[in-house]
């Protein structure tokens, strides 16, 4: 049964939103020379803000003054030093998580208790972790030495949690770094510009550069550049690869993923089919190692169907804002339409489509929970990323065909598996071609364990003693 909640909205007031924003250079903001562009609340779709643009005068720039800073600053200083502003700045994550949380929210369109509770939160473990790295380097086993300046370019669907995974582990081990925020979503990351100032960051350790794709490219080309880390789409990332290639760039790329959620007939099912919506709903389904492959044993898959029907019928989806929101708008209007199309291509693949019935709110850009069911390995919808709130549903008889199934795609990134049966999930865990493998539970996130890709999922490692080695020099110690 769903009960009816009175609205309950958090308060806008917490942040202070500019009218417009500049880049973040060398410690302080400055104006950019490309064409601004407007960011908008995609629940209501009001603008929140004019946002500069860099062209590649204004990249060369950030670039020099994060070279600059490496140079005589930050690369030379002790990891005792360096740690002391990452627990600081961490701190003061923490201190302004309401004001972070509420922004990004705005400006994502992710449930509020999602930014609040999870988004927000882990970024400031991420920097509290790799602050703990900066003087303990010489045990991590990659090296003590940093690369130089990284260039960074992250996407939109955790847009704070993604600048902590990028900046911690680069800064803790002495690098400098420039970063590119997603064009739909750079409040936070402007924000997190002034927590830098506030934290007395040494000027030109961290530039943060808005933009869009241009942007992105002429900051990854940049030829003062040592290290490119990316996360973001496998076609954008192959093209990454290619401007790299014959360069001695380091590069990580965190890509997309189509993971396997598997439950068995011995999985206990409540738990599962809150496992499997957490999979493919969380941060309405706009996650790169989202759940959006069940695969059911055979036996169960119409009892773990209808229960699933059941539990999505509780969701609520609206505002953002509200504290009972489980499902917010997608990003922008081209990712509903990506989102739109692929649900038109399950209908006419022959796959049978089930929605949330809900009201979807005028203005915004909004999807309700969808599954499919009857959809076979073929469908464009199992194969393909959708990222959003859309799961297939395929059928499986043995534990050897869910692990084909399962591998079947040319991504690696996730995958869950539900019994319970110790040996069988250490089994199929051995068998799984993922970077991580969820055991009876689904999108837990720890930032001392490490998270990447197989096959088009990428290569590199972020989070735990791994994710130092993306940001290190092999060899002597420094
Ligand atoms: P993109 O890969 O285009 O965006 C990721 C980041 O790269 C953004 O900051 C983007 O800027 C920037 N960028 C775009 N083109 C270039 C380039 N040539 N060189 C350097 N940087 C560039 O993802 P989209 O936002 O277009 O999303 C498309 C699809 O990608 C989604 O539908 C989803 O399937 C997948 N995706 C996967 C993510 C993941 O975590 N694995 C995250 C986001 C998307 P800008 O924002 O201005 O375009």
């Amino acid at each position: 049964m769903k009960f009816d909640y009175a609205p309950a909205p958090e308060s806008t007031s917490v942040v202070d939103i500019k009218a417009s924003y500049d880049l973040f250079i060398e410690g302080e903001f400055q104006a950019g020379h490309g064409t601004s562009f407007k960011t908008i609340n995609p629940a209501t779709e009001e603008a929140l803000a004019e946002i500069a643009t860099a062209d590649e005068a204004d990249i060369d720039r950030a670039v020099k003054a994060a070279r600059k800073a490496y140079d005589k600053v930050w690369g030379p200083m002790s990891g005792t030093e360096r740690a002391k502003y990452l627990f600081r700045i961490a701190r003061i994550i923490q201190e302004r998580s309401r004001e972070l949380a509420v922004l990004e929210s705005l400006n994502n369109g992710k449930p509020i208790k999602e930014s609040r509770d999870f988004d927000i939160p882990t970024a400031a473990a991420h920097f509290f972790y790799y602050a703990g790295w900066a003087d303990k380097l010489e045990y991590g086993g990659f090296g003590t030495q940093p690369l130089g300046v990284a260039a960074q370019v992250i996407p939109w669907n955790f847009p704070f949690l993604m600048l902590a995974w990028k900046i911690a582990p680069a800064l803790a081990c002495g690098n400098t770094v420039v970063l590119k925020p997603a064009e739909t979503t750079p409040l936070t990351a402007l924000l997190f510009a002034e927590i830098c100032q506030q934290a007395d960051l040494p000027p030109g350790v961290v530039n943060i550069v808005t933009g869009a794709g241009g942007t992105g490219r002429a900051l990854v080309s940049h030829p003062d550049v040592n290290k490119v880390a990316f996360t973001g789409s496998t076609e954008v990332g192959r093209q990454i690869a290619k401007a790299v290639a014959g360069t001695t760039k380091r590069l990580t790329l965190e890509l997309g993923g189509k993971a396997a959620n598997i439950i068995f007939d011995d999985a206990p099912i409540d738990q599962a089919v809150d496992g499997i919506v957490n999979g493919i709903f969380f941060n309405q389904g706009h996650v790169c190692c989202a759940g959006s492959r069940l695969l059911v044993q055979e036996s169960i898959a119409d009892e773990v169907t209808e229960r699933l029907k059941q539990r999505m019928s509780t969701l609520r989806l609206g505002d953002p804002l509200d504290k009972n929101t489980d499902i917010g708008a997608i990003n922008s209007a081209a990712q509903l339409a990506t989102v739109t199309e692929f649900a038109a291509d399950g209908d006419s693949s022959g796959a049978e489509r089930w929605s949330v019935a809900c009201e979807l709110p005028s203005a915004g850009f909004w999807f309700p929970p969808t599954i499919f069911t009857g959809v076979s390995q073929a469908h464009r919808i199992a194969r393909e990323e959708i990222f959003g709130p859309v799961l297939s549903v395929l059928t499986f008889r043995t534990p050897k065909e869910a692990v084909e199934k399962a591998n079947n795609t040319p991504y690696g990134l996730s995958a869950g598996i539900w019994s319970e049966k110790g040996s069988r999930i250490l089994w199929m865990a051995g068998q799984l071609r993922a970077g991580v493998v969820w055991a009876n539970t689904f999108n837990k996130f720890d930032p001392a364990s490490p998270f990447g890709g197989f096959k088009e999922s990428g290569y590199g490692r972020e989070g735990g003693r791994h994710g130092l080695e993306s940001y290190l020099a092999k060899g002597g110690a420094k």
